[in-house]
């Protein structure tokens, strides 16, 4: 069962100060999930995370990241500006872009971020736009399909991320001449994986390859970078990664592999977003209306603009009503208000007989939830909280106002 980190009697406390629909944090969950990473990789002396910013792009919560020792993956402009803002240090920011603009690879490089290179042709590209810094890495994709045991995780064939094996050894050769001096590779072979053995088999093929490099260049890699992936169970039941486990499989890869090819100085980075934030927010949204046609609705006050993973995959949220613990249950579809017939939480799920005005948590929205927000139907984006570790509950940004949507239009002055 999924258990919401907050009881009904104070969100009952936090919907009556904040209008619903927001998306809420739990500081004390993101401290302990950031410890409990740290602990399950402290085997590596060099190790780091490098949140990806992408996940959940709230200063506030970035800081607490930084509290805890983490760094920032980034891939945009915008995205390296709020972690510069915010203090990160150059080698705290990896910058794992594709397609990448030259304004971007020129912000990187003042900032002294680690660029982390998608494409072959991206050598030439960041030589004539920005120059090749010292510190390099290059983003490998090994093509085919990739499985775990029997079952296929993921197709990195069809991915535009990464550049071949030749053209990862001749792109190293290549940068090396034009001067740089620390090396490292970065792969996310698999998205969203529930299980302890993604990490380890991403690892195994990296650690071979940081072989392969050294004898085919001569470059011992500084550091390799598992990126993201590793998930969590969206479902209310079945299994859960369970980190300390991943970071023993990890270590026995690097055993097996790095450390007899005299590569037992290698840093270990990560990249997680998901596995970091995504239990740790909740979006809180009522119901605001009930119709019975062929099926029963229930209308909330959020939209596939507030949380677009169902809309966009297919994703399951769990649901809970947190004003109906107990009780008999219906089927229904939660929607929100899109004039899109996507725009829906669940479809034919079973859940308490609900009520106009009770309180719907939908669970593990704390990662790629208010990021992929959009502003469809005029839409405006809603508030975060975060529930702070000492209780206290804190705005971290406030709902978007008609005024927000008007401002970057041309002609059009809503005040006049
Ligand atoms: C999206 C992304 C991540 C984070 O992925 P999660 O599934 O959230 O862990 C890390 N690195 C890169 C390059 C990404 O694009």
């Amino acid at each position: 069962m999924k258990t919401p980190f907050i009881s009904r009697e104070r969100l009952a406390e936090l919907t009556a100060q904040f209008p619903t629909p927001f998306h809420l944090y739990d500081e004390k969950g993101i401290r302990a999930r950031a410890r409990a990473l740290h602990e399950a990789f402290a085997w590596n002396s060099g190790f780091k995370e490098y949140f990806a910013v992408k996940a959940t792009p709230n200063p506030a919560i970035l800081k607490i990241l930084k509290e805890e020792g983490c760094g920032v993956d980034c891939a945009s402009y915008v995205e390296l500006l709020m972690s510069q803002k915010l203090g990160f240090a150059g080698n705290k920011i990896m910058f794992s872009s594709n397609n990448t603009p030259a304004e971007e690879f020129r912000l990187a490089r003042e900032l002294g971020a680690t660029i982390n290179l998608d494409a072959y042709e991206d050598v030439a590209f960041l030589k004539e736009v920005a120059g090749i810094p010292k510190v390099i890495s290059c983003r490998y994709n090994p093509g085919g399909v990739f499985e775990l045991g029997t079952s296929i995780m993921d197709h990195p064939e069809e991915a535009k991320f990464g550049m071949t094996k030749a053209q990862l050894i001749q792109a190293f050769k290549e940068l090396k001449e034009l001067g740089a001096e620390t090396f490292g590779i970065h792969a996310l072979l698999a998205s969203n994986t529930v299980s302890n053995d993604y990490y380890p088999a991403l690892a195994r093929q990296l650690f071979e390859l940081a072989v392969e490099v050294l004898e085919s260049t001569g470059i011992k890699l500084d550091f390799i970078n598992l990126s993201g992936g590793v998930g969590v169970n969206y479902q209310p039941d079945g299994e859960e990664n369970d980190i300390a486990v991943i970071g023993q499989g990890v270590r026995q890869a690097y055993e097996d592999i790095l450390t007899p090819a005299g590569l037992g100085q290698v840093k270990i980075f990560t990249e997680l977003g998901r596995f970091m934030l995504a239990p740790f927010g909740l979006l809180v949204t009522k119901v605001t209306h009930k119709k019975h046609t062929y099926r029963t609705y229930l209308g909330v006050d959020a939209s596939a603009v507030n949380l677009l993973r169902p809309a966009m995959y297919g994703a399951y949220h769990h649901i809970t009503n947190m004003d109906r613990p107990e009780g008999p249950t219906e089927i229904v579809d939660v929607v929100g208000s899109l004039c899109e017939n996507n725009d829906k939480f669940a479809i034919q799920r079973e859940l308490p007989v609900s009520q106009i005005g009770d309180t719907l948590v939908i669970h593990d929205t704390g990662a790629h939830g208010f990021s992929m927000g959009y502003q469809y139907n005029a839409k405006l984006r809603s508030s975060e909280i975060l529930l702070e570790e000492n209780g206290q509950a804190r705005m971290i940004r406030r709902a978007e106002r008609p005024e927000d949507y008007f401002a970057t239009l041309y002609g059009f002055d809503f005040e006049k």
